[in-house]
Parts: structure tokens; sequence; C-alpha cells
């Protein structure tokens, strides 16, 4: 009997200490003190000679747009950043993160979590990250195929994991930077603002401009609504973070809102 309270005294404590970890994890990531550390882990998702040699010449200028795009946002919101991200680039993992179960219920997701947090914590004992990353995504490369769909990223709040598929060239780079922000957001604790079965953008809080009269066009994403609704039935895919914002719900889910009352409350 003893022993058994012991155990489920154990397992209390070991799911209090995960809870604590991940609420520390999320204070710390949505504090925006300090540029918030990123390492950005390449993966040739082909295999292919053409995403090696790109990958040879990636360097981190590429996603100074995300960085700017943040910094920007945040400004329209009272927060004054100076840098919103410290990224920097680790040497390419080798392998490829277990599979998301498509339409698996909720204990399938969970499990394919929990692999993908094991496998990511592997590929950082394998290689080395570039310094105490906060936030790791892995960037999924493939070659640029005319009408080629990629397979769905996606960004864990838990564990502060992301996995995303871009195309790689030079040309694809701002278009990229649109989905690896949207996912890099996810981590932090944005929720998606589109419906899943037609990828429209939901209203009001999926809309750049929610206010705007008429309605359609809109000329703008919502960065977590994903895309530009151009009319009632049709959204388009953002080409650069130039046509993104951040909306009043999405800021208030990474807390913008909360740093910029802490920044001007001392
Ligand atoms: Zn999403």
């Amino acid at each position: 009997m003893a022993f058994r309270r012991i155990r489920i005294l154990v397992l209390l404590g070991l799911l209090a200490i995960v809870a604590l970890v991940h609420f520390g994890e999320q204070y710390l990531v949505r504090s925006w003190r300090a540029p918030l550390q990123v390492a950005i882990v390449p993966i040739n998702g082909d295999g292919s000679e053409t995403v090696s040699e790109y990958l040879q010449h990636l360097n981190v200028s590429a996603f100074d747009d995300i960085d700017s795009f943040l910094e920007k946002q945040a400004s329209r919101y009272g927060l004054k950043l100076s840098g919103a991200l410290d990224m920097r680039i680790a040497p390419e993992a080798h392998e490829l993160p277990p599979a998301p179960p498509f339409g698996g219920n909720g204990l399938q997701v969970a499990w394919w979590s929990l692999k993908l947090r094991i496998w990511a914590w592997r590929q950082e004992k394998n290689g080395f990250l570039p310094h105490p990353a906060k936030v790791r995504l892995f960037l999924i490369y493939h070659e640029v195929e005319y009408d080629k769909e990629l397979d769905h990223s996606l960004g864990l709040q838990k564990g502060l994991v992301g996995v995303v598929h871009v195309f790689a060239s030079k040309e694809q780079e701002a278009q990229n930077n649109v989905v690896i922000a949207h996912e890099l957001l996810h981590t932090l604790g944005a929720t998606d603002k589109y419906d899943l079965s037609t990828s429209l953008p939901t209203y009001p809080n999926g809309y750049a401009d929610p206010g705007k009269q008429p309605l359609h066009p809109q000329y703008e994403a919502e960065i977590m609504g994903g895309r530009i609704p151009r009319s009632a039935d049709h959204a388009e895919m953002p080409k650069s973070l130039d046509q993104c914002m951040i909306g009043a719900d999405t800021a208030h889910e990474i807390n913008f809102s909360g740093a910029f009352h802490r920044q001007f409350s001392r």
C-alpha cells in the first residue's frame, strides 16, 4: 500500500515538474526582454544534389525578414524591441523527423509529439546547437517543382519545436519566411486562425483588416490566418512577410501586449 502511494506521489511530482518546465519555458520565450534565441536546423528533404548545393550556401541573412517583421509588428503594439530574434544556423541534421499522424486521435498526436521531441533532442546531441536555443526550427528543404505541394508544416508549443517544409531556392526565401514565421509563432502559443477544411482565414481574427468596407478583397494576411482573403471563397498565399501582419488576437497570444505593459509600468 505504502509503495503504491509513493509511486503515485512520484508520478504526480513528475507531472508537476513537466507542467512547471512548460510554464517556465512559455514565460521566458514570451517575455520579449531579450532577443529570442532560435536555432535553425536545416535538413535535405529530398537527399538531392540541388538541395545540398543550396544548403552549403545558406546564410542566416536568408531569415532576416522574420526578425524585422516581428520587430515592426511589436512596435504596432507599442512594444520596442531591439532585435526580436537571435537566429543561428546549426549544422545540417541527416535524419527526417517522425511523420505526424494526420487525422489521428488525441492519443496518437500526443504520442507523436513526444516522439518528435525525443527526436529533436537526439539531433541536438548528435550535432550541436549554435547557442542555448530556446526554440528549435527544423527546416526540411525540397527542390522547387512547379505546382508541388509540400507536406504540412507544424510548430509545437510544448517543447518549442517547429518542423517546417520549405523550398531550396533563393527566389522562394521570402515566401519560405512566411511559413517559418507562422510555425515559429505556434511555438510561442499562437493558434491557427483559418478553417482547416477550406484553408480560408476565419473572420474576424484571421483577417488583417476585419473592419474594411467592403471586406473583400483584403490586401494583407494575418500571419496565423495564413492567407490573403481576396474574396469570400478565395484566399492567396502571401509572397513575403511584407504582405503579412500580426492581428490583435495573435499579439495577445504571444504576449506582445503583456510585454508592452511591463515595459512601461516601471
Ligand atoms: Zn498553423
